[in-house]
């Protein structure tokens, strides 16, 4: 065979796949990759097994089930007062990964930079790559995992088509506060540069902050390709349905890509979440504070077996220092001990950096924390019990 695409020839194996592989064998608690131990709500399975049984099986139509595009235009202005045409300024995808996928390969060309907040989430470096695009990477600063503005300032340049915005921001959990935002905003306009905002976590905000989309803030409006998951919103995360909402013209400079990467999303899954956005404001609300208290019994589990935890004001993750354990090891070889023989599992923060950055951290870890009470109380007990 010739040389494949650079890329994807020399990628390895994702570390979620990875780590829940590993999990499975061990038999472990798998609090690694981000998904509940529920199967969701069941009035939304039963409006998609409805919509299965009853049609349309066929393709619907590329854009998206016209149902399912009002029903994000009306979500869009229940939450955040955004006023959006659903048949120019909505387009359904394949999950939130699709909708990354096309829209940086829509906007992305040979020799165009775009920017990145290390860490991210692991798809955005290997799309944009195989674009020919090359990445700058920004950082988040631990122990707090702020932005620095300066730092943020300087990557813009002539060469700068994008920045990838994620907020609530996986894997860390912080969500960007109004100065970080309003400082983005500024420099796209002042550099004519495109957000792409990844707001997959947008109802998992915790302790009375709130979710802003970038595309609120003055001036963005036009500059915002703005994405969400169904997956994430409604606890289902194999059901693999994204929107993306933005200007007429990007979401349709978008829609040429995914036209050729998926070109329609299953029917009857489309009209469960169109059923399923049409849900009282409280099912949105009381998501997040039963979230935010297994995020609360995870936390006081892990201090108690010795880690230090980031703060974590939203997402299913938190953030765990290892060096109180005084090991040497990296926070990949210590996911794969505790994973096999603590039998729990984690994620190594080291796996969210562009592999070439100069300065990655190796001593922290992630755990979720979007499952039963009573499984987070196992894992802390089983991780007291091995490193105690
Ligand atoms: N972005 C972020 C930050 C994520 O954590 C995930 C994982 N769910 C995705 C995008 C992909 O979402 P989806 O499952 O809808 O493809
Ligand atoms: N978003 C999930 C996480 O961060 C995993 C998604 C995936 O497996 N691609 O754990």
């Amino acid at each position: 065979m010739k040389a494949p695409n650079p890329t994807y020839g020399s990628q390895g194996t994702t570390i979620f796949a990875v780590m829940s592989g590993l999990a499975t064998e061990a038999g472990a608690i798998n609090l690694g990759q981000g998904f509940p131990d529920d199967e969701g709500p069941a009035d939304i399975r039963a409006a998609a097994a409805r919509a299965i049984t009853d049609g349309p099986n066929q393709y619907p139509p590329m854009m998206g089930m016209p149902e399912l595009r009002e029903a994000v235009a009306t979500h869009a202005q229940r939450f955040y007062g955004l006023d959006l045409d659903w048949r120019t300024q909505v387009l359904i995808t394949s999950g939130a990964t699709e909708a990354l996928a096309a829209s940086l390969s829509a906007l992305l060309s040979p020799g165009d930079e775009a920017i990145l907040i290390e860490p991210f989430f692991d798809t955005y470096l290997p799309v944009i790559e195989a674009a020919g695009a090359t990445a700058r990477c920004v950082k988040l600063h631990p122990p707090t995992w702020h932005l620095d503005l300066d730092e943020l300032a300087s990557a813009f340049s002539a060469k700068t088509k994008l920045i990838l915005v994620n907020t609530p921001h996986n894997p860390i959990g912080r969500v960007l506060d109004a100065a970080e935002l309003s400082t983005i905003a500024e420099l796209c306009q002042r550099h004519d540069v495109v957000a792409v905002c990844d707001e997959v976590y947008e109802h998992m905000v915790f302790d009375r902050l709130t979710h802003s989309p970038l595309m609120t803030m003055p001036g963005m409006a036009d500059r915002v390709v703005r994405i969400q998951s169904a997956g994430k919103i409604f606890s289902l995360t194999g059901w693999k349905v994204g929107f993306i909402t933005g200007s007429a013209e990007l979401v349709s400079l978008v829609s040429k890509a995914h036209q050729n990467l998926v070109f329609t999303t299953p029917p009857g899954l489309q009209l469960g979440v169109a059923y399923g956005l049409g849900k009282e404001d409280a099912f949105f609300r009381d998501q997040a504070g039963d979230l935010a208290a297994r995020r609360d019994i995870l936390r006081s589990g892990l201090e108690k077996v010795g880690f230090d935890i980031s703060p974590c004001e939203g997402t299913y993750f938190l953030t765990a220092d290892i060096r109180p354990f005084d090991t040497d090891e990296t926070d990949d070889a210590f996911c794969r001990r505790i994973t096999t023989q603590a039998k729990v599992a984690a994620v190594p923060i080291s796996a969210f950096y562009a592999p070439a950055s100069p300065d990655i951290p190796r001593h922290y870890i992630r755990f979720c924390f979007c499952k039963r009470p009573q499984v987070l109380e196992e894992a802390c007990d089983r991780l007291s019990r091995y490193l105690g």
